[in-house]
Parts: C-alpha cells; sequence; structure tokens
C-alpha cells in the first residue's frame, strides 16, 4: 500500500528559432541531421515516444506556448496526442495535469513590470486556447523568480509554481507545498522540487539501470525517512532527447515501479486538492534553476560561459530603448480609440493563436467602424509588440557569444518590430538601435551587434514586406 507521493514534472520547450520574416518556412539547421532541424529531431527523439507512450497522461508537464505552436503544425499527431493525454487525466481527475508557461520564456525577474503581466497573460491565454480549460498553475521559465513576478502569477488567477529547493529558504520537508507571502499581502503556493534526486535522473538517468531498480536502490529507501511527497522536475528532453530511449524509463517508473515500492504517482493539481499546504516559507529572490550567480547569465553573464559577456548587458539595454520606443509611439496611436490599449494588446495575441481573423478582433474591441487604414496602422503596432516581446527570450543571452544563431534571431525580431511600426507610422529606429547595438561586442571575433543588425536587414530585405508575414504563437 503506497505510503507516498510521486510526481515528476517534465519541461517541454523550445524557442522560436529562424528567420521571422519568413515565418512558416521550413527551418534547416546544422547538426540536427539526418532531420532537417532541431525541432524535428527531437520531435522524433523524445516528443513523438513520449506522447506514444502514454507519458503525458501519467506526469505533471508543461508545454512552452511556441513548442505548442510548433507541434500543432509540424507534428500533429503527436500534438493531439500530448492535448487529449492532458484531457483525459483532467476528466478521469476531475483536474489537468498541465501547467502554463509565459509566452516567451522570458526571465520574468529582468523584465518590466508590464512585460511581466503581458507574458503571463499569454501564456494562459496559449494554455486554454489549446487544452480548452483555465492552468491553475505556471512555469517560471528558468524557475527564474522574484516577490513581484509570483505577485502577477497571483493576480492572474493561478495558484501554483514549482521552485528548485536552493530558491528557498531554510529546510523544507518535500515537495510542500509551501505558502509564500506576497507583496500585496495575499499568499501565493509554491511546490519544492527535491534537487538531488532531479539531478540524478537529469544528469544520470543512463547509469541508473533502469526504472525497476531506480525505484528499489533510491525509492524504497526514501519511505523511512522522506516526506510524504518527492517532486521531481526536470525539462522533459531529458527523456528521449538529452538521453536516448530513457521516455522508457519514465513509462516504467510512472506506470509501475514507483506503485511497487510504495510511491502513488501523482500531479500537482492533483496534490494540491487532496492535501493542505504545509508551511509558510521565504524565497530567495532572483535566483534560477539552471545558474548558480543569481539571474547573472542572462543579465551581466557569469562563470558559467567562458569569456567577456559585456555584450548581455549592452544587448539587454539596446533591447529595453526600443521597448520603450515601440511602446509610446502605440500608445500615441492608442490614445485616440478610447480603450484600455494594455488591454488590446493582451488580446491582440489571439490573433497570433489564429483563433480570431483580424476583422472579428477589431469588431469585439469595438473597432468595427475604424477606417481601413487606421485598422492597418493599429495591427502593425500589435504585430510590432508581439515581436518586440518575443526578442527577450531566455536563450537570446543564454549562450556565451552574441555571434551565435539565438543573440541573432533577437536581433532579428526586434528589427521586425520597428519596420513594422516604420510601416504604421512612418518613423524610424533602426539608426538609434544601431548606436546601441555597437556596445555589444561579440568575445569571439569582435563583431558588434550593430554588424548583426546589418546582417539581418538582408534577412528582411530578402523577404517581400515587412509586414508580409501574419506571426503566430
Ligand atoms: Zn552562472
Amino acid at each position: 500500500m503506497a505510503d507516498h507521493y510521486l510526481c515528476v514534472h517534465g519541461h517541454f520547450y523550445q524557442p522560436a528559432r529562424g528567420n521571422p520574416f519568413t515565418e512558416g518556412e521550413v527551418l534547416v539547421e546544422k547538426g540536427a541531421e539526418p532531420y532537417r532541424n532541431f525541432n524535428e529531431k527531437i520531435n522524433a527523439e523524445c516528443y513523438a515516444p513520449n506522447a506514444e507512450l502514454g507519458n503525458f497522461g501519467l506526469m505533471s508537464f508543461n508545454l512552452g506556448a511556441t513548442l505548442a505552436r510548433w507541434l500543432e503544425i509540424n507534428a500533429p499527431e503527436t500534438y493531439r496526442k500530448i492535448v487529449s493525454s492532458e484531457q483525459q487525466y483532467r476528466a478521469q481527475w476531475g483536474v489537468g495535469n498541465a501547467l502554463a508557461q509565459p509566452a516567451h520564456h522570458t526571465i520574468l525577474p529582468l523584465c518590466r513590470p508590464r512585460d511581466k503581466r503581458i507574458q503571463v497573460k499569454w501564456g494562459l491565454m496559449s494554455f486554454e486556447h489549446r487544452f480548452g480549460h483555465k492552468a491553475e498553475g505556471m512555469w517560471l521559465p528558468e524557475m527564474a523568480v522574484d516577490l513581484e513576478s509570483l505577485q502577477e502569477l497571483h493576480d492572474a488567477g493561478i495558484k501554483f509554481t514549482i521552485l528548485a529547493q536552493t530558491q528557498l529558504k531554510g529546510a523544507t520537508e518535500g515537495a510542500g507545498p509551501y505558502w509564500v507571502k506576497l507583496p500585496s499581502g495575499d499568499r501565493m503556493l509554491v511546490y519544492a522540487r527535491d534537487d538531488w534526486h532531479s539531478n540524478q535522473l537529469a544528469f544520470n538517468i543512463q547509469s541508473l539501470g533502469g526504472a525497476g531498480r531506480w525505484a528499489r536502490n533510491t525509492l524504497t529507501p526514501l519511505r523511512k525517512s522522506y516526506p510524504r511527497f518527492l517532486l521531481i522536475a526536470a525539462d522533459g528532453e531529458t527523456f528521449g532527447h538529452h538521453h536516448p530511449g530513457e521516455e522508457h524509463f519514465l513509462h516504467w517508473l510512472l506506470e509501475f515501479e514507483a506503485n511497487s515500492v510504495g510511491f502513488e504517482v501523482t500531479t500537482l493539481g492533483r496534490d494540491l486538492r487532496e492535501n493542505e499546504p504545509v508551511a509558510e516559507i521565504e524565497i530567495n529572490e532572483y535566483t534560477a534553476w539552471s545558474c548558480w550567480h543569481g539571474l547573472n547569465r542572462w543579465s551581466n553573464g557569469c562563470e558559467c560561459t567562458p569569456g567577456d559577456s559585456r555584450w548581455k548587458p549592452a544587448l539587454r539595454r539596446a533591447f529595453d530603448n526600443l521597448a520603450t520606443w515601440v511602446d509610446e509611439t502605440y500608445l500615441d496611436v492608442a490614445r485616440g480609440l478610447n480603450l484600455d490599449p494594455w488591454a488590446l494588446c493582451v488580446d491582440s495575441f489571439r490573433l497570433r493563436l489564429g483563433a480570431v481573423s483580424n476583422t472579428e478582433f477589431l469588431r469585439q474591441a469595438g473597432l468595427a467602424d475604424l477606417p481601413a487604414d487606421k485598422a492597418r496602422q493599429l495591427l502593425d503596432l500589435l504585430l510590432a509588440l508581439f515581436y518586440r516581446q518575443r526578442m527577450y527570450t531566455s536563450c537570446t543571452f543564454y549562450f556565451e557569444d552574441l555571434d551565435r544563431p539565438e543573440p541573432r534571431y533577437g536581433i532579428a525580431n526586434a528589427l521586425r518590430s520597428i519596420l513594422l511600426v516604420g510601416q504604421a507610422t512612418d518613423s524610424s529606429y533602426v539608426d538609434a538601435f544601431r548606436q546601441d547595438l555597437k556596445l555589444a561586442v561579440s568575445n569571439k571575433n569582435g563583431q558588434t551587434g550593430a554588424q548583426l543588425l546589418d546582417e539581418v536587414m538582408l534577412w528582411a530585405k530578402a523577404a517581400a514586406a515587412p509586414g508580409a508575414a501574419e506571426a503566430h504563437d
């Protein structure tokens, strides 16, 4: 008879990669052979086999908005299996087993408050669009946390998130959950990931001798000493992509082996219905699960990556200045419309989801009578706001050097935003952006962000028109 509980949470995520001026074209990436790109490779190694085995109906998981969109178009069978696994779970237990995620996997504590709110709300909209119901939990990108972000989650109606044990002050008693007090006086629930056992699976799963052996050797002794609830959380790609074939470990563990040693398999939403929070706890703000140096990996650089990281704050400053320009230009136009400009911006994510047509969107916003040129202008600006959000995706800042694909994609998204605003309002920010980007310098070869901008301007020129392709996410 089970007297303990186990939940395995998988964070399944890929960023939007490629040229934002030719969305929809198949991306070809070096190193992914025999597949055309990494999404196809990782789908074959991880998403498809896990879906095939039914693992998405056994585990807790989050499916990032950009990956969900890619799967829907490029691997519809896998996508359908993932969504229906969650829906079946919900039908069985009265609560779903998937969590939402901020739309662009942005490091929330490094965002301005309004951007935090937009990322959270867009993430929830993506979730509801795909799974057909509201999310109760939200995964924080890189588990990067501060109280202001938790407050945004709370204000958006989210009940819980997951943090690593090292992000919590004091000793923890298993997964919890724990109350965390928010600046407003409200409280947010946090589940604590068991860092040791999570890392054991994330990094050494192939040397554990299979799920049965791991359950007997590791879980069995925990029954004597461990609190009620063990939470493992890792990248979903652990199971099949980082470690080929280990989707079977996950399946055997959750389907048979955990239960056979006295650990009932559960998920976070289910646990929340069946158990009370164990205590109130404080968090270590400005920390993440994947870097020991606060949030420096994405802000100022840290020793996780070799070399000079001064390009990171310089690139972020260029983005921040650009974001201010895009926002203010949008507000200038939106002010004349007699509506809440940021509510409209949030709502416009339905256009990116393909959930509504331009005409219907304008009609529902009470803007059906807008002259055609004004309507086009507004839609272009809303699309510019989308790309200006997307440039901040965490991977733009994650790696060691500026001269890599990820910062290029960030700059290309920024440029697309600039050109859309230019098209809408006959103004230009390219020169100011280039000036800021000169300060971001590759430590590998001295290339500057300005040179990368000139490179991606050729992408824009090669595509028909800056506003030609509609964005989807
Ligand atoms: Zn670090």
